[in-house]
């Protein structure tokens, strides 16, 4: 018994060394992708579903490694990591000042505000700077605060973390918007949602990938909807792919939306190319 307990004990000790390795060097190679550059953002459109015409009312700013040899690795693969190693907040930094100096000559190229939204880890918001890196990236780039939302998580919200509470409160202050991301997949409580520092409710795809073409309602949207509007949030769809989810989540007062229909993540310059051909037919 003792025996197989020291063995126990002695595998279980190498597998964490084995993993400790293993994590140093990924770390290692992540970084050397932030400081070499292939950490690019991408953009995808968020549109005004109320109007006649969808137009673009801002975009969303998405990491993208693109890898010289295994070629463009999705966010999903490598943010769990940079956030248990802590590497997140450099990356995040990254994003930020990148998106906030994109939006801002977007400004200044269309001449109407457009917005831009960045994700923002919890690790990233118990940081007691981060709020002072956001009105970094605002005075170097001259983006106003409005034109800047920030999207958390319900767990975000939901952990202990009053530090982050007093970053949203601050920079809400200041202007900056707060939008709950992927909204009614997480924990967050009812009775909370109130009293959080937000402006914006994200529905989750999944609420919006189950509308097909002959669905007529979809009471969980109608619901989450009635409530943003109670409370006084606005809504913006994810996961939006054909255009009759477009109409029905409209009708259901479902104010913007985001996904495959009105464009996928695109580099920067691409974003521009269709924010025009909107803002040209509105003249
Ligand atoms: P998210 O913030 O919920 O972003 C939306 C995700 O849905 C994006 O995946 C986007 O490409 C995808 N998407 C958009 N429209 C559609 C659609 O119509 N259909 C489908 N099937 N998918 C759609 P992506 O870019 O792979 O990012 C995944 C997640 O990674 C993001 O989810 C976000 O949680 C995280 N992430 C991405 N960039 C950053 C970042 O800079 N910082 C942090 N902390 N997290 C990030
Ligand atoms: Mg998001
Ligand atoms: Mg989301
Ligand atoms: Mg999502």
């Amino acid at each position: 018994r003792a025996d197989v307990a020291l063995y126990e004990a002695k595998r279980s000790g190498r597998d964490r060394t084995v993993h400790q390795a293993g994590d140093r060097a990924a770390a290692e190679e992540l970084r050397r992708a932030l400081v070499g550059g292939e950490l690019h953002v991408y953009f995808q459109p968020i549109v005004d579903l109320g109007g006649p015409v969808p137009c673009v009312t801002g975009a969303e700013a998405l990491v993208r490694w693109i890898h010289p040899e295994r070629g463009t690795v999705p966010p999903l693969e490598f943010i769990p990591f940079a956030e248990s190693s802590g590497l997140i907040r450099e990356i995040g930094r990254h994003v930020l000042f990148e998106a906030c100096e994109h939006a801002a000559a977007w400004d200044r190229s269309e001449g109407r505000p457009l917005k831009v939204t960045v994700n923002v880890s919890a690790r990233e918001l118990d940081d007691e700077c981060y709020a002072e890196q956001v009105h970094e990236a605002l005075e170097r780039s001259g983006l106003p605060a409005d034109a800047l939302v920030l999207e958390i998580t319900e767990s975000t919200l939901s952990g202990p973390g009053e530090q982050a509470q007093r970053t949203l409160e601050h920079l809400r202050g200041h202007g900056v918007r707060i939008a709950i991301d992927d909204f009614g997949t997480g924990y967050s409580s009812l009775s909370r949602l109130d009293a959080l520092p937000i402006d914006i409710l994200k529905i989750d795809r999944s609420f919006v990938s189950p509308i097909g073409p002959t669905t007529r309602s979809a009471p969980l949207v109608a619901a989450i909807t009635a409530m943003a509007s109670a409370l006084g949030l606005a809504v913006v769809a994810e996961g939006v792919e054909d255009e009759h989810q477009a109409l029905l989540l409209a009708s259901l007062g479902c104010g913007e939306g985001q996904g495959y229909l009105f464009g996928r993540p695109v580099p920067p310059a691409e974003l521009l190319a269709q924010v025009e051909p909107v803002a040209a037919e509105r003249l």
